[in-house]
């Protein structure tokens, strides 16, 4: 049998694609704003009924923007389990990361925000991670009690809703992954969508140099940077975003039979979903606790062996990574410390079959210590 992937990228047909392309080869116009880039961001707007959207090259440079843009200094109180990006567009936006704690949504906790709020503290940047909202409600309380920005990581959220409403409409301003493993690509790809919409003109600004154009000459306002977004990217989206519904119901039919056949395994804890949010599915984490038998790295092993790819995200934290750790920056990590040995993801895309979810489960049944003498005939 083949080795079944810890993740495959949604890809359109390929005659599909070359037809959205073929058009580039008429028009010569090949990045700066043209009529794909012009086109996807209104095909988005419409799709997730927010107004205030802009595109960029990647998620982490959009991020980076954002914040550059918000002018902000000092502290900022963020999430060590998540993705390196969301800890060094903070850093490189001259910021100072304080990280927090998390909670069993794998997310931000309150009540550790609360706690690391100083009078420097200026911000939240912290992930929705794995496509699972933090909670927002606590959070934007906490923030307008203290005057604070709340910037989200939804790299991994696009698709997500609370509600009903998509995850970006919460918050100052949200940024969005298209990266090739996200839920849905462009290839590579970034987006803000944001509250105060006279921040449209400077990340206009920051996306393109800084740069203002007059009649005459050309002048700079703001020290950005180049994170354009191009044409082949954003015909990627287009041929890309009639498809992402039908991905994100697979994959909630994917996730089903996962509880399913999860919840009778001792030790095996798969996030506890709640109804009145519509999940992008993103990853499929679970945590793997004493009483499965083996460790959750003797498991990802295991499964290798059974020939299942499965990702450890993320077996270190933020904070830990040489660069970060011995800067002395404030940490309040205790659950983080645990959450990051003990959780697994599993395989979740579209092209992974039935069969091979039943395999792996049966798999992981069949490896634990605990349940394998359980399931041992009398
Ligand atoms: C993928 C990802 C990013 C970076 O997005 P790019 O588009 O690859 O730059 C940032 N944060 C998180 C949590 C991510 O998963």
């Amino acid at each position: 049998m083949e080795m079944i992937k810890a993740t495959r990228p949604a890809m359109p047909d390929y005659g599909e694609y070359v037809k959205e392309i073929a058009s580039i080869w008429e028009t010569g116009v090949m990045t700066n704003n043209g009529d794909k880039v012009r086109r996807f961001r209104e095909l988005l707007s419409e799709y997730l009924q927010i107004k205030n959207i802009d595109l960029f090259v990647n998620g982490h440079s959009s991020m980076v923007i954002a914040l550059q843009a918000l002018q902000l200094e000092g502290e900022v109180i963020t999430s060590p389990f998540t993705f390196v990006s969301t800890t060094n567009a903070i850093v490189q936006s001259g910021l100072t990361p304080v990280f927090g704690d998390v909670d069993d949504s794998y997310n931000l906790s309150p009540e550790s925000i609360e706690s690391l709020i100083t009078d420097k503290t200026c911000a939240i940047v912290t992930p929705h991670i794995f496509g699972i909202p933090c909670d927002i409600e606590s959070i934007e309380r906490i923030a307008e009690i203290y005057d604070l920005k709340v910037l989200y990581d939804g790299a991994q959220a696009f698709g997500t809703n609370i509600n009903g409403n998509s995850i970006g409409r919460y918050g100052d301003i949200t940024m969005f992954s298209f990266h090739a493993i996200k839920v849905f690509n462009s290839i590579e790809g970034g987006m803000l969508t944001y509250r105060d919409e006279s921040l449209h003109r400077q990340f206009e600004l920051y996306r393109n140099f800084g740069i203002t154009y007059g009649e005459s000459s050309s002048d700079v306002e703001v020290v950005g940077m180049n994170a354009k977004m191009n044409e082949f990217q954003a015909a990627m989206g287009i041929v890309n975003l009639p498809l992402h519904k039908n991905e994100v119901k697979k994959r909630k039919r994917i996730a089903q039979i996962y509880c399913e056949r999860l919840k009778d395994i001792t030790g095996i804890n798969p996030y506890d979903y709640k109804l009145n949010i519509d999940y992008n599915y993103a990853y499929f984490p679970i945590k793997v606790t004493e009483e499965y038998g083996i460790t959750r790295n003797e498991l990802w092993e295991k499964l290798k062996e059974y020939g299942i790819g499965t990702r450890k995200l993320y077996d270190k934290l933020t904070c830990d990574y040489c660069y970060y750790k011995d800067r002395n920056y404030v940490r309040k990590t205790k659950y983080a410390d645990k959450i990051k040995d003990i959780t697994l993801d599993l395989p979740i895309y579209g092209t992974l079959t039935e069969k091979e979810v039943e395999y792996i489960c049966d798999t992981i049944k069949k490896v634990g210590k605990a349940n394998a003498f359980r399931n041992k005939p009398a």
